[in-house]
This record gives structure tokens, sequence and C-alpha cells, in this order.
């Protein structure tokens, strides 16, 4: 059996420096106790071993008002301006791990609605990264996921600057499909297409590989928006393609009749949990 593993397979540069944000904290013992405000990555298994070693996660605005001490880590999803100065005004100590990428898109949409643009998120408006995105903008704000989304997108003032972002794991084509629509309707347009590279690597080389390989095994948890789309895009490649989450999720019935297997994950996945599917793929086939 070949087996193919993606290159670009797990924790992008944003994750693996917010997980090992919250590993340095918890050698450094600085400011009481550690909290994430929300899971730090959305891995069972990452966050498990962070909760033996202390680490809690505050999963509602509501906990983190009610916090008096210890230290909070903000995760590379990064959170509405509003959160900072909460926590701010309260005195808490908190660790801002917002992956780079993200900021860079929090400063595009506070400076762009400063100067009076109407801030367009491609994404899902559901989306932590999307709703802190939403968070820093100093005006309006229409988030839009899909094509009609996109036609019904509509605003008085025809000369209106509009200034268009997109959540970092959009998919790139859908992100241009949904830019085209709004560009037609002839507004002051900014376009910035803020779609973290490690995403379309992740997203083309998967594509790629499942392009060629008789079944493709997507790793990554179940709430992971980008194991989500991976798995989507490789299923539209190769129709035996499998999500687990784990090895034990692994159907091994699946992949007897295949000669190659091709392997990604998402960008929240451990190493550990990669190399683990890949050797016994290998072995065992
Ligand atoms: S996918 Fe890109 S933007 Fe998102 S955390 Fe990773 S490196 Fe940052």
């Amino acid at each position: 059996m070949d087996v193919e593993l993606a290159r670009t397979a797990g924790f992008c540069f944003g994750v693996k420096r917010a997980v090992e944000t919250v590993y340095q904290e918890i050698e450094n013992k600085a400011g009481g106790r550690i909290y994430t405000y929300g899971p730090i990555i959305h891995n069972d298994e990452v966050i498990r071993d962070l909760k033996q070693q202390g680490v809690e996660v505050l999963n509602t605005l509501e906990e983190l008002e009610s916090l008096t001490e210890g230290t909070v880590i903000i995760r590379s999803h990064g959170v509405p301006e509003s959160v900072c100065g909460l926590l701010g005004d309260k005195g808490i100590r908190y660790v801002d791990a917002t992956c780079p990428f993200v900021k860079k898109i929090h400063q595009i949409v506070q400076r762009q609605s400063e100067e009076g643009a109407h801030v367009v998120i491609i994404g899902n408006g559901s989306h932590p990264e999307v709703m802190g995105i939403r968070g820093w903008a100093k005006g309006p704000v229409d988030i839009i996921q899909n094509a009609r989304e996109a036609e019904d997108f509509s605003l008085e003032n025809k000369g209106q600057k509009v200034c268009v972002v997109s959540q970092t794991t959009f998919n790139y084509n859908k992100f241009q499909e949904l830019v085209e629509i709004i560009t037609k309707k002839g507004y002051d347009i900014i376009v910035l297409n803020t779609i973290c590279n490690a995403t379309k690597e992740r997203q083309e080389e998967a594509s790629g590989i499942a392009s060629r390989v008789g079944a493709m095994i997507v790793i990554g948890d179940k709430k992971s928006s980008n194991t989500q789309k991976l798995f989507e895009i490789c299923s539209n490649a190769c129709e035996n393609t499998y999500y687990i989450q784990t090895l034990g999720d692994l159907n091994v019935n699946q992949l007897r009749s295949v000669e190659t297997v091709g392997i990604t994950a998402g960008a929240s996945t451990p190493n550990k949990i990669i190399e683990e599917v890949q050797n016994y793929v290998r072995i065992n086939f």
C-alpha cells in the first residue's frame, strides 16, 4: 500500500504558537490560575492534557466577567476588542495568542472602518474568528457566507466605500466567487484577500493528493472548521474520503480494496495523532 502524507498536515504556525503559549504559561506560573477563553484549539486530546495540568476553559462571556484572578490566554482565533477592554478594566492579566495573521485583519477592519468604509467579512458569522474580527470594526459590518447573501448585499449609497476581508480559513475559490458578485454592484470597493496561506496551501495540497489516491483520510476534530473544509475539498476530488478524529475512528475495511491512501490533517491536529494513523496504515495494509 502506498501512503502519501501531506507535507502541510497538522498544526499551522498560529495554532502551534498558541498551544506553546499555554505550555509556557504553565511553566512560568506567573499569574496564578490559567484560563483559556474558549478551547485553545479544537482538539479534545490537547484540551484534556491541558486540563490535567490545571488549565481551565472559560466558555462564555459571563464566565469571563465573573473572573477575579488568574491569567487568561486569548487563543489564535482572536477576540473582539471589547474582551481585551473587559479584562483590562478588571485588572486581569491576559496573554494575547491571537495569530498574527488574524491580528492583521483586526487592524485592517479597525482602520478601514475608522476611515468610513463599510466592512464585509466573507466567512461564517458564528465562527469565533469572525465574531472577533467584527468586534474591531468602528462602523457597520456585513458577514457574507454564500452566493445568495452576496446577491442580497445592498447599500443605499452607491458611492459607499466597502472593504472586503475574509475569514482566514475560508475556501479560496468560494471567496473569489463571492467577491465577484459584490464587485459587480459598483461600490467603491477594496478587497483584501486575508485567507491564510497555510490554509490555502493545505487545501491545494490535499485536493491534489485526493485526486490521485484510491482513498483519502482527513484527520481532525469534528468541531474544527478548517478540517471540515478540508474534508469537503477532498470529498470532491476523491469519493472514498474519510473524516476521523483519531486512529480509533478508522474503519479498516474501507481501505482494503485500494492501492494508495492519502492522509492530511487540519490545523489543530497534533503530530502524534497523524503519526499514529500514518504508521498504522503503512504497517497494516
Ligand atoms: S490557519 Fe493561518 S491564520 Fe489561522 S491560526 Fe493558522 S496560521 Fe494563523
